[in-house]
């Protein structure tokens, strides 16, 4: 695998690459690795014949300073499990290289309704940070193919809206999410959690499925309710920032399964002093 600190020895490379013919599959990361970003990889490796992960932690998508201090970051265990799996390329900048001119007014996406419910209600400014990294990575990498989890699915619509505002001929793959056995997302953020938190915090996918099951019973509110109440017997230390069910499409909340071709019921849970984000693509319409 090569590590690459800088966007020049990174384009260097990836511009021979491109005249040799190679097709190049992106996945962008904030480090502390997964076997779900490492499925990414896979996903990226199926596709593409040159793979390039990127790790940084971007301060800009952080809404309160705590939580970007106590973001883990594994470097060295990164590297050997990218290495492991046979990634091609990992570009490690530090914030001068991707931030050059921090004085200069970061680019402003308008992204309707997408960034106002849910994540983007509760983490102001998180959505223009995220455009802004992901707009800025694209720009230096450059890649045919970009993929991204469905574990963060608004952040997932808000790169698909971007990539479309920009006239972007990047082709976006959202992969599905994966879970540790007992349902709980995996996520670099799980490293935080005791040992009764991170059991406690499978329930938040629990709470996620008995929406689904409440389907063919329930209108989508009371299936929403029934999923708070849930959370709030199985989880009692826990803090339901949100429980929404949505238009997949839109992001817009539904009164009537019917109301969407799809929905998608996505939920962010304080377990603990950690965030957790999950969320659950629902079958087709029932009435
Ligand atoms: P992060 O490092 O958390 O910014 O995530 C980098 C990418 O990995 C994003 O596209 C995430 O949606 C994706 N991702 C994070 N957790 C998972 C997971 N459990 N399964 C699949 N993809 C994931």
């Amino acid at each position: 695998m090569y590590l690459f600190k800088t966007v020049k020895n990174l384009q260097h490379y990836l511009f021979a690459s491109k005249n040799r013919g190679e097709s190049i599959g992106f996945v962008p990361t904030m480090g502390a690795l997964h076997q779900g970003h490492i499925s990414l990889l896979a996903f990226a490796q199926k596709h593409c014949s040159l793979t390039v992960c990127s790790i940084f932690v971007n301060p800009t998508q952080f809404n309160e300073k705590e939580d970007f201090d106590k973001y883990p970051r594994t470097t060295e265990a990164d590297i050997a499990l990218l290495e492991a799996n046979g990634c091609h390329v990992l570009f490690l900048p530090d914030v001068q290289e991707i931030y050059p001119h921090p004085d200069e007014p970061a680019p402003v996406f308008d992204f309707g309704y997408l960034d106002k419910p849910m994540e983007g209600a509760h983490r102001p400014g998180h959505f223009n940070g995220v455009a802004q990294v992901v707009n800025r990575l694209l720009q230096i990498v450059q890649p045919h193919h970009l993929f991204m989890g469905q574990k963060d699915y608004q952040q997932y619509k808000i790169i698909e809206k971007m990539l479309h505002l920009t006239h972007s001929s990047v082709t976006l793959h959202m992969c599905p999410t994966l879970r540790e056995p007992s349902g709980l997302a995996m996520s670099s953020r799980n490293t935080r959690l005791n040992p009764k938190e991170r059991e406690q915090a499978a329930h938040i996918y629990h709470a996620l499925l008995l929406v689904q099951q409440n389907m063919a019973l329930l209108p989508p509110q009371q299936a929403r309710m029934a999923a708070l109440n849930y959370l709030e017997q199985h989880l009692p230390d826990a803090r339901p920032e949100y429980l929404d069910i949505v238009n997949a499409h839109t992001l817009e909340p539904v009164q009537h399964w019917a109301d969407a071709a799809q929905t998608v019921v996505c939920t962010a849970v304080r377990v603990g002093n950690v965030r957790l984000i999950d969320n659950l693509l629902l079958p087709g319409k029932t009435t």
